[in-house]
């Protein structure tokens, strides 16, 4: 079996995968850095919803791993409160050469974010508080031309986290645990801008179908989720920390074999020629309504990048 102890350990902006040999446990770290502000920063985000889509997107990507498969891993969440729709995208690179790309996007009413900060009730948690009521899908699509799976459960319990727990927990084939941690660190400064800047910390454990020894195995799996739900012993998001100590850190009684470790990138698939194709996909009539001080100007949810075409482009 390929794999080898905690020698090659990237240090952010990536995905380690780690295996547990006494507790047939297979694991994934995840270090969001750079990538995780590419995705929140610039949107003007509310903190408490950055963070909410921050654990999403920490989720999608400690989940992709656990589907086999080499496409896209997407979860949105619908619901009825402040931040109605939020989306966080994982694709792999194509071939699988590069970096993984990372998107997302929370849809919001700031009006509606503030009050239920202010006025909410105070025994529930900010997820509750923000997203109301509402469901969580997993989409997954292995390529192009290949099955799309979907498997949807309800926002259900305090934070996004433990949703996802309850969905694991449906599902026959995925006995799996997980825990995220997002926020703001001081950013090492060296220019203008942002102080801070946002960074996420997560760990995957999902165990391995039992062999031989299946009460043996549930003592083990049992002793391994105890760990990785110790909250306070490492503060997953510390940048100083790293992957290999925090691996040790959290399980410091276990051999680990760690696996050839992935890197992500926030990046989107928007383009002009995707925008072209959307907006010739509408009647001309509506194209012409579009139309502000001479063009066309479409802004990508994702990235905010501007995409402006003339009415002459547009075949107007
Ligand atoms: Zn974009």
């Amino acid at each position: 079996m390929p794999g080898e102890s905690l020698t090659h350990v990237a240090a952010d902006d990536v995905v380690q995968p780690f295996q547990i040999d006494r507790a047939d446990v297979r694991g994934r770290l995840v270090r969001l850095g750079a990538a995780l502000d590419g995705v929140l920063s610039g949107h003007g985000y509310p903190d408490a919803v950055a963070s909410l889509l921050g654990e999403l997107v920490v989720v999608a990507v400690a989940t992709a791993g656990a589907f086999k498969f080499q496409g896209m891993l997407s979860l949105q969440t619908s619901s009825d409160g402040a931040v109605p729709l939020m989306i966080a995208e994982y694709r792999a690179a194509p071939e699988n050469e590069g970096p993984a790309r990372l998107r997302g996007y929370a849809r919001y009413d700031a009006a509606k974010v503030a009050a239920a900060l202010r006025d909410g009730d105070p025994k529930q948690s900010a997820m509750e508080r923000l997203l109301g009521k509402g469901s969580l899908a997993f989409t997954v699509e292995s390529g192009p031309g290949a099955d799309r799976y979907q498997g949807i459960t309800a926002l259900d319990g305090p934070t996004i986290v433990e949703s996802v727990h309850a969905y694991f927990r449906q599902s026959d084939q995925l006995d799996a645990a997980i825990r995220v941690d997002v926020g703001r660190v001081a950013r090492i400064s060296n220019g203008t801008g942002s102080n801070s800047a946002w960074r996420a910390g997560g760990v995957l454990i999902q165990r391995m179908p039992s062999r031989a020894y299946p009460e043996r195995d549930d003592e083990e799996w049992r002793r391994v989720l105890a760990l990785v739900g110790s909250s306070g012993r490492l503060d997953l998001l510390d940048p100083k920390v790293t992957a290999r100590d925090m691996l040790r850190h959290l399980f410091p009684e276990d051999d680990l074999r760690a696996y050839q470790p992935l890197q992500v990138e926030a990046r989107c698939r928007c383009s002009r020629d995707r925008v072209d194709m959307v907006l010739r996909s509408f009647p001309a009539s509506e194209i012409a309504d579009m139309v502000v001080d001479g063009e066309v100007t479409v802004t990508c949810e994702f990235c905010n990048s501007h995409y402006r075409f003339s009415p002459k482009e547009l075949n107007l």
